[in-house]
């Protein structure tokens, strides 16, 4: 099984109350293709300038990624530059220059338009939509966006949500799009515009899921010390789509499953800047902690004697 992820590659510039970092990697493309290793191979279908450091291709390659579809184009690389609240919980933008995305036309790989497990991650839904229609049998498609293009682009962002299996959202993002307060009618809302499940993100809260008539909470592992939360949805996307991807079937209690691996992934990512623990990450770690997650969230709730 495989995965095809379209997303930015990015140097992100982030401060916040543990420190700062220049220009490190990051990108939605690349959280979600290093979360996801653990469980199945990414192809990545993006573009960078070229000044994007030779060593980050090189860590990306040494990792399994599939780069085919990283292009080079002549100019300077995305670049992101934010800061974040004391909680860590809210990312603002300063700065977002989309350079050498600005005109990126993807010719999709062969091998990828065979891909049928797809992510459209945070980018120019026009380019979401672009790489989705140049794959030949798409069997489940997850989305992201974010307030960047929801405020400039919301025809696109709709457009894209027609076609999708899943979407990943924040909660303000999720209330942003529908114009509801209420996480439930936020939901409501996003299932009848188009996907069959909605997550959605509710930072430090955790993380919500909805089908029609069905829906799921999990709170996030508590013993991580948050240092940046950057790509804390992306890492959570990435470990979600694969564990799917690995599992081979989308029932709802793979669902399930796919959102707590998604939890404990962002919980290694938001350790460090950049992507230093997803780059150290061990299997073992992954299992250790989802045991330790079991144990914290069982309630063994027998029925109520009243
Ligand atoms: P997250 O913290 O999961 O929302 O993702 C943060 C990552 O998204 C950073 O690595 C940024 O480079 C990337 N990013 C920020 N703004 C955008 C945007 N408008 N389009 C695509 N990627 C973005």
């Amino acid at each position: 099984m495989s995965l095809l992820v379209v997303g930015s590659v990015a140097l992100d510039t982030v401060s916040n109350p543990y420190g700062t970092i220049e220009e490190g990697l990051g990108g939605s493309a690349v959280y979600f293709a290093l979360a996801a290793i653990p469980f199945t191979t990414t192809s990545i279908v993006a573009v960078i300038g070229t000044d994007f450091p030779k060593e980050h291709i090189n860590l990306l390659k040494q990792k399994g990624i599939d780069v085919e579809g990283l292009n080079i184009s002549k100019g300077r690389t995305f670049r992101w530059s934010g800061k974040y609240s004391d909680d860590l919980n809210i990312a603002t933008t300063l700065d977002t220059q989309l350079n050498v995305f600005a005109d990126f036309k993807p010719k999709l790989p062969a091998a990828y338009k065979k891909i049928p497990s797809l992510f459209l991650a945070n980018i120019d839904p026009k380019l979401q939509l672009d790489v989705l229609d140049q794959i030949e049998s798409p069997q489940f498609v997850g989305f992201d966006t974010m307030n960047f293009w929801i405020d400039g682009q919301r025809d696109d962002v709709i457009e894209v949500m027609k076609r999708v299996n899943i979407i990943f959202i924040n909660e303000d993002e999720a209330k942003m799009l529908t114009n509801k307060k209420h996480l439930l009618d936020c939901a409501e809302s996003i299932l009848k515009a188009g996907p069959q499940t909605a997550v959605i993100k509710r930072g430090s809260a955790g993380v919500a899921l909805f089908q029609e008539n069905k829906m799921f909470a999990a709170p996030v592992y508590l013993p991580t010390r948050a240092v940046d939360t950057t790509g804390a949805g992306d890492s959570f996307a990435g470990g979600f789509m694969a564990f799917v991807d690995r599992t081979g079937n989308q029932s709802w209690e793979t669902l399930k499953r796919a959102a707590v691996i998604g939890t404990l992934i962002a919980s290694f990512n938001i350790e460090a800047f950049s992507i230093t623990r997803l780059n150290m990450l061990q299997h073992d770690e992954i299992k250790t902690r989802w045991q330790e997650f079991s144990e914290i969230t069982s309630y063994g709730l027998e029925p109520l004697d009243l």
